[in-house]
């Protein structure tokens, strides 16, 4: 596994370009497809709309947990189906464990031993993970009633920040940790919650902090939990928080692409897949994988742009991350990722823009985006679109 996460030294964070504040740069020469560097989230948690619709997934490192086989049945809605090539499913339900207390599950005994030690003591529900009436459950219920799919934070992520400090053996280097991540002014924080809770997101906002004060309170982040405290770590988490998705399903259909087969079996695998794909969209439409969010310290130093040099990826099937070189980085090179989709970066500059400043408060300078600055505002219907939401 990708045990070594300190591959940093490959790569530096710099201070030196004013404008951006922070931005990561390569220390040696890479190539296309090159990995940059490896990383756990500082913290990660699934979105509970996911979870309350059975997408099953370890509480630690949001592996997906169900074989890809069962996945496959329940979100193609057939229970009859089956997979060809089972030696590629890489789940291993046989190493699954659970909290003694509150039965929520791991992939294994390490998932389970970090999550205790990291934040779980503190945010066990023991016996009443089932009752609708524990403090943490109905806080859950108030995210859930605030943030319908697609998800983009889960409440527990912030739950699991303050868990986290308060279990700490160094408060301050914990804090500390968290404190480096981009920081926004009081205007930008609006923007930031507005865009995660809607328009009148004040009201829930309080309500979230009063419950959130009511269970997790404590002195080593009472700063947390002051009215302009939870804003701002709420525009941290919307500003920072990194998708993540983990399939069996997908990591099953990897490994059957690597199979040793003629021709004729080849095909007949293809096709397979791709009716399997068919009909997991047509029941199950976007929602395909385990999703959540994670805090991911040098990932977050790395900036947008529009035509980014590397990517993002979870290789593993679950939340470490590995940054992979697009073409090849020389030494000395900033390392970009791009904030967009793929669809939304083959967009206009006007679009993409639009998107950046609603989503990540900033004006894109890339060279991309400069090299096309005299390009008319509107270029295509989808721009054309959004104006007409604009008005
Ligand atoms: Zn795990
Ligand atoms: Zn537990
Ligand atoms: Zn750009």
């Amino acid at each position: 596994m990708a045990a070594s996460i300190g591959q940093e030294q490959m790569v530096e964070i710099s201070f030196e370009n004013i404008k951006k504040g922070k931005s990561l740069i390569a220390k040696q020469n890479f190539e296309e497809g090159d990995v940059l560097f490896e990383e756990r989230p500082l913290v990660s948690s699934q979105f509970l709309w996911n979870e309350f619709y059975k997408y099953k997934a370890c509480e630690y490192c949001l592996r997906s947990l169900e074989t890809a086989e069962n996945q496959s049945r329940r979100l193609t809605e057939n229970e009859a189906l089956t997979l060809p090539y089972p030696e590629c499913d890489e789940t291993n339900p046989s190493q699954y464990t659970a909290c003694p207390q509150c039965q929520v599950t791991y992939c294994c005994q390490d998932c389970q031993n970090r999550g205790w030690e990291e934040y779980h003591q503190t945010l066990c529900m023991g016996s009443s993970r089932e009752d609708e009436n524990h403090p943490l459950n109905k806080l859950q219920d108030m995210w859930r009633n605030l943030h319908f799919p697609p998800e983009t934070c889960s409440i527990m992520l912030i739950a699991k920040m303050v868990a986290q400090v308060k279990q700490s053996k160094n408060k301050s280097d914990m804090l500390e940790k968290f404190s480096r991540f981009v920081k926004t002014t009081v205007n930008e924080e609006e923007a930031l919650v507005h865009k995660m809770m809607g328009d009148k997101f004040q009201e829930p906002l309080e309500m979230l902090r009063q419950q959130m004060t009511e269970i997790l309170f404590d002195d080593s982040v009472q700063h947390w939990f002051t009215p302009e405290g939870f804003q701002s770590l709420f525009a941290l988490v919307g500003r920072n928080g990194q998708g993540i998705g983990s399939s069996s399903i997908s990591t099953w259909v990897k490994k059957c692409e690597k199979l040793d087969l003629s021709e004729e079996k080849k095909e007949e695998l293809d096709e397979f897949i791709d009716r399997l794909y068919e009909e997991l969209e047509k029941v199950s439409g976007a929602f395909l994988d385990c999703e959540g969010s994670g805090l991911y310290l040098l990932q977050s130093t790395c900036n947008h742009s529009c035509q980014p040099n590397a990517e993002i990826t979870f290789p593993y099937n679950n939340n470490i991350m590995s940054v992979v070189a697009k073409e090849g980085i020389p030494s000395g090179q900033e390392i970009c990722i791009g904030y967009l989709s793929e669809c939304d970066l083959s967009r206009s500059r006007h679009s993409r823009q639009k998107i950046l400043k609603e989503n990540y408060l900033f004006i894109c300078e890339c060279p991309k985006c400069l090299s096309e600055a005299d390009d008319p505002d509107l270029t295509s219907e989808e721009d054309e679109e959004d104006m007409e939401e604009d008005q």
